[in-house]
């Protein structure tokens, strides 16, 4: 194990509460891995209900003063907060690139998305204003958004930086307190985050980290002083979160899996189609939730899927591929290559055995086109989240649809095509809360939201954008009569 002091304060890590580390009460932890190396950079406690409880106690001391602040002065602090993430963007990158194994480039824009969202959340004193209406002589109703109180976000491996991001800065410029549970494969970037935060302003407490796994999660969601939960991670945790968040009376929203079709017409722009699935597919090595996974070929497509096989052969482990997050993620990627190509498929480009000169140990996996995919088959059903895309082939862009209809997620959908009509129909017709037109990754930009449909998303509104305001708000509504001269009316 070594210490960056560039990078890691400590290398064994702590909680953060009350804007200081502070030791977990546990004896417990785990390692933390360097996907690209498989060196051992960190530890991080496994925290139990006491850790919670104390964290707790301190989200719940802020509140009354943070939650009173006026909320100019809120985004004050992140207007901060901002120009940190700016200025510190080199390192934060590089964090993020050490502990989850993506590339630079893409750890990067992971940066960009988080300094995105925090600029959307200062201008929340004016999409977050109230509103007041006269409704009949002297008689005023009024309309305010209050804060929840304690909130907690739960957060996955994949963006450690920008998915805590999503949502520290609208649900603190919100007059929330908050508890972050970040994924304890990359637990290093929430650290800096709070760091930033306490540098900005942010008063003591208003944030608090718990590092840990499950034990932490069920505490978070059975804890009565926290009034909301976000999740975001996999389908399978997100209904266990949401159920038993729900069952303790709290708002929650849990944001699930993925398995993202890409509907291909034979009017297709050849070279933009290719190149954009393969990104697609292969950017932050398939471990994103907008990632392709499934492409549905319509009619003769076979041009485009030569040229798709070129493009992916360009990706390169190492170079501009990162790495996957774990060797059982790799072992995981590698099976379900591995029982595709017994069930019958064809695989094209084989990323299978990947290895990266001088970064032996890594958890490399190239990118890997199956062909031939039949819709019942494993690999077009289950998210494999890792560099890989399953081709289906449809005889009509109705059949095509159905295919995706099929699929029990519902986070995004795109179509390649130059007919305006077709991309319409799939726009209206695809069962996905995203939808890209000649676009591999649809993620909405601020102001919109982000948030998918069926088993990608559980609990109403998204987590970005204008939406995420109604899901860390909730609303006052006040009735004054200063009209003696109008006695008693009907609505008196
Ligand atoms: P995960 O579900 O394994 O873990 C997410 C969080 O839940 C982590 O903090 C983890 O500690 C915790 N957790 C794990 N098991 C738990 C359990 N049994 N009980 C309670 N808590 C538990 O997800 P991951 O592997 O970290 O991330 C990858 C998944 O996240 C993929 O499925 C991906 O599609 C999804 N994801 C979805 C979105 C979205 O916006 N829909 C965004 C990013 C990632």
């Amino acid at each position: 194990m070594r210490h960056n002091p560039e990078t890691l304060e400590h290398t064994t890590l702590r909680n953060y509460i009350g804007g200081s580390p502070v030791d977990a009460l546990t004896d417990s932890f785990l390692p933390v891995t360097n996907p690209s190396t498989g060196e051992e950079i960190a530890s991080v406690p496994l925290s139990a209900g006491a850790d919670v409880d104390a964290a707790v106690r301190s989200a719940a001391a802020a509140f009354p003063g943070w939650s009173t602040t006026p909320i100019k002065e809120r985004a004050h602090v992140f207007y901060r907060y901002k120009t940190l993430l700016e200025k510190n963007a080199a390192s934060l990158t590089a964090l993020v690139h050490e502990e989850n194994g993506k590339i630079m480039s893409e750890a990067a824009a992971e940066i960009e998305k988080a300094i995105e969202v925090t600029e959307f959340a200062c201008s929340m004193p004016q999409l977050a204003a109230g509103e007041i209406l006269e409704v009949s002589k002297g008689v005023e109703c009024r309309i305010d958004r209050h804060p929840l109180g304690v909130v907690a976000s739960i957060t996955p491996f994949n963006f450690p930086n920008m998915v805590p991001n999503w949502t520290i800065p609208n649900a603190l410029v919100l007059g929330n307190t908050m508890i972050l549970k970040p994924s304890e494969q990359v637990p290093l970037s929430s650290m800096r985050i709070a760091e930033l935060l306490l540098e900005a302003g942010l008063p003591k407490g208003v944030f608090n980290v718990v590092h840990g796994s499950q034990a932490v999660v069920e505490a978070l969601c059975d804890h009565p002083g926290i009034e909301a939960i976000t999740f975001v991670g996999s389908t399978r945790v997100a209904k266990i979160v949401y159920a038993r968040a729900t069952s303790h009376y709290k708002r929650a929203l849990c944001l699930g899996g993925a398995k993202n079709h890409l509907i291909v017409l034979p009017d297709a722009n050849e070279e933009m189609t290719a190149s954009n699935v393969a990104v697609s597919m292969s950017g932050c090595a398939g471990q994103r939730c907008m990632a392709a996974s499934a492409m549905v070929a319509v009619g003769n497509v076979d041009h485009i899927i030569r040229r798709l096989c070129e493009e992916s052969k360009k990706i390169v482990p190492g170079k501009n591929l990162g790495a996957v997050i774990s060797k059982q993620a790799k072992e995981r990627i590698e099976r379900y290559i591995t029982e595709a190509e017994r069930d019958g498929a064809t695989v094209l480009v084989d990323g299978r055995n990947a290895v990266v000169a001088g970064k032996e140990s890594g958890y490399f996996i190239g990118p890997t086109v199956i062909d031939h995919v039949r819709p019942e088959m494993k690999i077009a059903r289950e998210e494999v989240f890792g560099p890989v895309l399953a081709i289906m082939r449809a005889k009509t862009v109705e059949e095509a649809v159905r295919i995706e209809n099929s699929s029990p997620y519902g986070n995004a959908a795109s179509v390649f095509t130059q007919s305006g009509g077709m991309a319409r129909y799939v726009i209206e017709h695809a069962s996905a809360g995203m939808i890209g037109v000649n676009i591999g990754v649809p993620v909405p930009r601020e102001p919109f939201s982000f948030g998918g449909w069926n088993d990608s998303k559980f609990g109403a509104c998204d987590i970005t954008g204008k939406s995420s305001i109604e899901f860390f708000t909730q609303l006052k509504k006040a009735t004054t009569k200063w009209n003696p001269e109008s006695r008693v009316n009907w609505m008196s």
